[in-house]
């Protein structure tokens, strides 16, 4: 056993709790090659939000699209994009729209996982970790996780995509509700609906108190405040 696997980790947390942070790059946000709107915002909420709460964290992570140059990336790519399934060129590896959002300010250690080279990819549990090369999953694993909470860009694609994956995978997975972005509010609504049911938390981080996560709320609870927070 190595040191690190054996040295005994610092946490404020009672439970080994990962933040996933998917995919705010410059791409997904204003001025990106495609932006959702309102990306930039949510990469300020995120820093600040990480700020805050770096302690109740185990590990963060923060998931990067990340596609080979000069290829279509297995059908990712398309000149003519359907939006649902084919896109424009986006997040090409070596080029400033595959790094993160200048406003988003991660702690140190955050591990960058990077997903999609030569292929579509929507979740992090697609990624590798782009220092060691080991999946988000085995991450997870040698860091003691049990619980997992998400957010980022974007609800209706990559944020559900990694929740999903997450309730797959067995870990309790709530979605931060303030710290997203949907591309359309159809799909980002259905996006809420489909991972509430496949036992996905929707969780308001307002409610969170400094000392720990008495703030869970239900699905339903949390799809009101962040629909009636959508339409202010
Ligand atoms: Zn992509």
């Amino acid at each position: 056993m190595d040191e690190a696997a054996s040295a005994p980790r610092c946490r404020t947390s009672p439970d080994p709790r990962a933040l996933v942070i998917v995919d705010v790059q410059r791409d997904f946000c204003e001025g990106g090659a495609l932006a959702v709107a309102g990306g930039a915002a949510v990469a300020a909420a995120v820093s600040e939000y990480v700020a805050a709460n770096e302690g109740n964290y185990a590990l963060v992570v923060a998931s990067r699209d990340g596609h080979a140059p000069a290829s279509d990336n297995g059908g990712h790519f398309s000149a003519a994009p359907d939006y649902v399934e084919t896109w424009p060129p986006h997040c090409v590896l070596g080029t400033p729209g595959a790094e993160h959002q200048p406003g988003l300010h991660l702690p140190a250690g955050t591990v960058d996982v990077v997903k999609g080279e030569g292929r579509p990819a929507y979740s992090a549990f697609e990624g590798i970790d782009s220092v060691s090369g080991k999946m988000l999953e085995d991450l997870l694993a040698d860091n003691d996780i049990d619980e997992i909470d998400v957010c980022g860009i974007a609800t209706d694609y990559c944020v559900k995509a990694t929740a999903l994956d997450a309730v797959a995978a067995g870990f309790p997975t709530r979605v931060l509700t303030a710290l997203l972005v949907g591309v359309s509010p159809g799909t980002t609504r259905a996006a809420l609906d489909e991972m509430v049911a496949a036992g996905v938390v929707l969780f308001d981080e307002g409610l969170l108190s400094p000392g720990g996560f008495e703030g869970i709320i239900s699905g339903e609870a949390a799809w009101t405040q962040a629909a009636a927070k959508g339409g202010t």
